[in-house]
């Protein structure tokens, strides 16, 4: 049946790019990539960076790093602000680092982390970024349809979104928003990929400025069914209440873990703790992949998941974006973490309800 459908018509397929530039809050241009996320986060990177310019990458999380990687590659001088991955970035360290460096003409950050659990405050970085008049790039992937995003009201030039978080849907599609700004920025830069999959360009000459009446290539059907349908279930919802949800579950799934005696909440401030995955610090000796994978065996439904890569033994990451966005995951997750530290689990689920229904 998923694979005998009619092909999607250009008019679908614009209808969608509406739909997302509207949940970003934006006019600007969007344009629906058909890959996983990181594909439109090099393409806006290569295509606005290069020899000469000078870029400042906040570095919140992992992601951050990949930034300043291709960054590098790109040419562009490159001045990393990097903030341990239990708090979040201040828009005064962000004004410092661009008074330092006046040279400094794009920006790098990424909004909510899933991968660190922790959120940057954007709008009041935005605000410092665009005093100084550097172009902004944020990843919003795991922040969009979970905490509010305006990306024109806080003058984001490069907004990339993805599928697979808050807004419930697949990894295989993703968006960039790009502001008239960004899009003179690319089109002024010799070394800007064209003709090549990360081309933001050739999109918007064949596609966007051509009246968006014929795919240059044919799309990624289903990918694109699934994101009209993901749209269409916040739509429904309404997104202050799929946002409030996410809230809760945040609140929730601290005000739980906190009730747990042997596990503490990674991110040291509540404010800075993302909507989309909570971390959490094991305690001495106890590694947090062996844990994840003992939790999984018991519930391989449940999101939790170790920290990536060296984070892997120290931390433990509850997911709770989607559909796991539910009061009764968030229990369900805290009382198998309960069990297994070998902690009462009533006063964790007793604690995680008060904090939804105050958050809700
Ligand atoms: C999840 C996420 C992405 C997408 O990356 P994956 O490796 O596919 O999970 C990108 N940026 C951020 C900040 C994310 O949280």
């Amino acid at each position: 049946m998923l694979l005998d459908l009619p092909p999607m018509t250009a008019a679908r397929f614009a209808a969608i790019e509406d739909g997302v530039a509207a949940l970003l809050r934006t006019r600007n241009d969007v344009i629906v990539t058909q890959g996983e996320a990181l594909l439109p986060l090099e393409a806006a990177i290569k295509g606005a960076a290069h020899p000469g310019s000078t870029a400042l990458n906040v570095v919140t999380g992992p992601y951050g790093q990949t930034f300043g990687g291709w960054l590098r590659d790109a040419g562009a001088k490159v001045v990393d602000l990097a903030v341990p991955y239990d708090t979040a970035v201040g828009a005064e360290r962000v004004a410092a680092a661009l008074n330092e460096h006046p040279e400094i003409d794009f920006v790098s950050l990424v909004h909510a982390e899933a991968a660190t659990g922790n959120t940057n405050p954007i709008a009041e970085i935005a605000e410092v970024v665009r005093q100084h008049g550097a172009l902004l790039m944020l990843d919003a992937v795991a922040s969009v349809a979970a905490e509010p995003l305006l990306t024109d009201a806080w003058g984001v030039d490069l907004c990339v979104i993805g599928g697979q978080k808050a807004m419930g849907g697949p990894a295989g599609v993703s968006a960039v928003s790009v502001s008239e700004r960004a899009w003179r920025r690319i089109a002024a830069n010799p070394a800007a990929p064209r003709r090549s999959y990360l081309s933001l360009l050739d999109w918007k000459e064949r596609w966007t400025d051509a009246g968006r009446t014929q795919l240059p290539h044919a799309p990624a059907q289903l990918e694109m069914l699934a994101l009209e349908e993901c749209l269409a279930a916040i739509d429904a919802e309404t997104l202050d209440a799929v946002i409030a949800r996410h809230r809760a579950a945040a609140a929730a799934t601290r005000a739980g873990a906190l009730a747990l005696p042997t596990l503490a909440p990674y991110v040291l401030r509540a404010e800075d703790a993302a909507p989309v995955a909570t971390t959490l610090r094991t305690p001495e000796g106890v590694d947090a992949a062996e844990l994840a994978a003992e939790l999984r065996r018991h519930a391989p439904h449940l999101p939790v998941q170790p920290g990536g890569g060296p984070l892997a033994a120290t931390m433990l990451r509850l997911n709770h974006y989607g559909p796991a966005a539910t009061a009764e995951t968030v229990i369900a997750t805290l009382e198998l973490l309960a069990q297994a530290t070998a902690t009462p689990a009533a006063p964790a689920v007793a604690a995680a309800t008060e904090a939804w229904e105050n958050a809700i």
